[in-house]
């Protein structure tokens, strides 16, 4: 992460020393960079340059406002999996035409809102789905725009929590179902089939199962050309991981330079358009959560640092057992000893890094690295804790770009009953 320097024997983002952050705005607080993001996703766009490619941002991963702007104007679309989203993309002065809208179960008035807001395309995910949008189109005098997600029955190679193209999984249309599926498109009158989309999961670190699942939509490609039924684009969907732990994904550049060369070599899709909708791959290195040690305790078995964040602030570690490295923002002479670094939470699974080797004291500040994807985005207020705050360091300058959440704003729409 080229955007986290020791100057001094104290970690700095872009240039602002961490320890400034902390005071300005408490801790526990996301901090991420705005070098950091741009970069990524001008990595995608530079793997694509001179092609019809539409790199989308799947904005689940961390969808502050600031960040989806700065993406909006570096040229991205969005890929939304909720009505929600929509409204924040529109908020954040997103074109609509550059949104996909994914995820299996769209509600009536989501459909709607998106149709008249006029998105690029809506992946659908079952039969079921398909009539329901065909049956709002028609009513609004609209044709939706739509691809099939196909579920390619390929194995990501990740956790099973982020796993999504298994048979076993909820998402999409099974491949062998799917011509059934599109030949029902064809005939509905309010859907207008412009492509295929596939997402196999996230956190995937070989080029393979990404291939894999390419050449499986490639095959149906080509037999709906067969049939009739002619593609506009190929939706890829995201999954590339990042570096947590030592894994060395594909490069972003190498993941598209591979996907290039199957496309350019079949015939049945050569010269479709080609989305793809990245989230953690973007955001993921371009964040951290820093927070500070507020009690070290010890018992026979094991040394716990108890933080002031918790997994109401990082979920992570305790829905997937993830792990992020633990660093500390100052360096501190001393010898190091092993602890499990936990969070004030009523729940054992409340951990966020288990044996670290960490010189400590009380006090100390610690980063909890590559926090920017799927962070912020699945907090939460248990144990009515507010929710941190995030900053955005750019070019020397921290911005706040979300307030601490205040406790009174916790229960303001909660009601007594009459007496
Ligand atoms: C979550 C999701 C993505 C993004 O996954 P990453 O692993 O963050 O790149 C893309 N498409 C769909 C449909 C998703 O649900």
């Amino acid at each position: 992460m080229d955007w986290l320097e020791t100057r001094n024997g104290r970690l700095h983002a872009e240039g602002v020393a961490l320890t400034e952050i902390a005071e300005r705005f408490g801790t526990p607080v996301y901090v991420y960079s705005r070098a950091a993001i741009e970069q990524a996703f001008g990595e995608f766009s530079r793997a694509a340059a001179g092609r019809e490619v539409l790199v989308c941002y799947a904005m689940k991963a961390n969808s502050n406002l600031a960040i989806i702007d700065l993406l909006a104007r570096a040229g991205a679309g969005f890929d939304i999996v909720s009505g929600g989203e929509l409204r924040r993309a529109l908020a954040a002065g997103a074109d609509a035409s550059r949104v996909v809208f994914s995820g299996v179960g769209k509600s009536a008035n989501e459909i709607r809102f998106a149709l008249e807001a006029g998105v690029r395309c809506f992946n659908v995910e079952s039969t079921s789905e398909l009539r329901r949008l065909s049956a709002i189109a028609t009513a609004c005098g609209r044709r939706a725009p739509v691809s099939l997600r196909v579920n390619p029955d390929v194995d990501a190679g990740t956790h099973p929590y982020i796993s999504t193209g298994l048979r076993e999984n909820k998402f999409g249309i099974a491949h062998d179902a799917a011509i059934a599926v599109y030949r029902e498109a064809a005939t509905l009158p309010g859907i207008e089939v412009t492509g295929i989309d596939c997402h196999i999961g996230s956190q995937i670190t070989e080029l393979a199962p990404f291939v894999a699942a390419l050449d499986r939509i490639i095959d149906l490609a080509g037999q709906l050309a067969a049939q009739g039924i002619a593609l506009r684009h190929l939706d890829l969907g995201g999954g590339l991981g990042i570096d947590y732990d030592g894994e060395r994904p594909p490069s972003r550049q190498a993941l598209l330079d591979a996907v290039f060369a199957r496309i350019d070599a079949s015939p049945a899709v050569r010269g479709l358009e080609v989305m793809f909708e990245f989230g953690r791959s973007i955001v993921g290195n371009a964040g951290l959560l820093l927070t500070r040690v507020e009690y070290l305790k010890s018992n026979d078995a094991r040394n716990f640092a108890v933080v002031d964040a918790a997994m109401n602030d990082l979920m992570r570690p305790a829905l997937y057992e993830a792990f992020h490295r633990i660093v500390p923002v100052v360096d501190r002479p001393g010898t190091a000893l092993r602890w499990d670094v936990v969070g004030p939470v009523c729940e054992s699974g409340d951990w966020l890094g288990r044996d670290r080797a960490l010189a400590l004291e009380e006090g100390d500040l610690l980063a909890v690295l590559s926090a920017g994807a799927y962070g912020m985005a699945m907090s939460s207020n248990y144990n009515t804790r507010p929710r941190a705050a995030e900053v955005m360091v750019d070019r020397g300058q921290a911005h706040l770009i979300r307030e601490r959440e205040t406790v009174e704003s916790l229960y303001a729409l909660e009601r007594r009953l009459p007496d």
